[in-house]
């Protein structure tokens, strides 16, 4: 029997991409799985499928984690399904990418919405049943533009780096009941959101000349979650050496 037999993990944005790379590391290693998405039901079922075969409960629940009342309820669902929460990754973002000159308020909006105050609604949602359980780790899903800025990319910039000081914050008040908040901050990785870009060429600029896989962020989330015990409020890279 494995000793995570019990765990739960809830991962946002795990129908496709990190998300479900990260649901199935965390399957492997034992955890139940309630997953979110947005619509891709096809996506979604996949993923399901695929986790219960590795022998682990898995739920999808379709919502928008822009919405805070979508998010309680969904919370409020995986409660009742799974009777506890262990592990949240806050996963699920967009990009809409634009010069700033021509950024629209709504592509502001939607990426603040989806990437940040995503992540508030959620942990918001999880945290009193995190401090009765007394342990608790959250896992906020940002971005090396969130520490190094980037053209074309100040919605998703802000929003990344919006994360970064959500995590240390959250760390520094939830330690004292059990409960670890960290980011990661993923460089490149080849999912659908990186797939109209320029590999070769971004290739050429990355130290370990490649760019990251989605299992390079799981095994990083597994990490987390399982043996970083004493590993609070920080921001780990997964980069291929781009930020140093
Ligand atoms: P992806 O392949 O585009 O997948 C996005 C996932 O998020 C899908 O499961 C999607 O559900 C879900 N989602 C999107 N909007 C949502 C909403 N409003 N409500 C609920 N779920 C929503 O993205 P990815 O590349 O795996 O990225 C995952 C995370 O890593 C994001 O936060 C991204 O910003 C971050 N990140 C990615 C990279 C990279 O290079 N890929 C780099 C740094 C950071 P559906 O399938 O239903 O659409």
């Amino acid at each position: 029997m494995s000793e995570n037999e019990n765990k739960v993990a809830l991962v946002t944005g795990a129908s496709r991409g990190i998300g479900k790379a990260c649901a199935i590391e965390l399957a492997k290693a034992g955890y139940n799985l309630a997953i979110s998405y947005a619509g891709n039901d096809e996506a979604a079922n996949k993923t399901v499928s695929e986790l219960t075969e590795l022998g682990v409960k898995a739920k999808a629940y379709k919502y928008d984690v822009a919405d805070k009342e979508a998010c309680q309820k969904a919370v409020e669902e995986v409660l009742k399904d799974f009777g506890k929460i262990d592990v949240l990754v806050n996963n699920a973002g967009i990009t809409r990418d634009g010069l700033f000159l021509r950024m629209s308020a709504e592509n502001w909006e939607a990426v603040i919405n989806t990437n940040l105050n995503s992540a508030f609604y959620m942990s918001s949602s999880v945290i009193k049943t995190m401090i009765k359980q007394r342990y608790g780790c959250i896992i906020n899903m940002s971005s090396i533009v969130g520490i190094m800025g980037n053209a074309g990319q100040a919605n998703y910039s802000a929003a990344k780096a919006g994360l970064i000081g959500f995590t240390k914050s959250l760390a520094k008040e939830l330690g004292s009941r059990n409960i670890r908040v960290n980011a990661i901050a993923p460089g490149f990785i080849q999912t659908d959101m990186t797939k109209d870009l320029d590999t070769e060429k971004i290739a050429e600029h990355i130290p370990l000349k490649r760019l990251g896989q989605t299992e390079d962020i799981a095994k990083t989330v597994k990490f987390l979650a399982e043996d970083g015990l004493y590993i609070t409020g920080q921001v780990i890279g997964v980069d291929g050496g781009l930020v140093v």
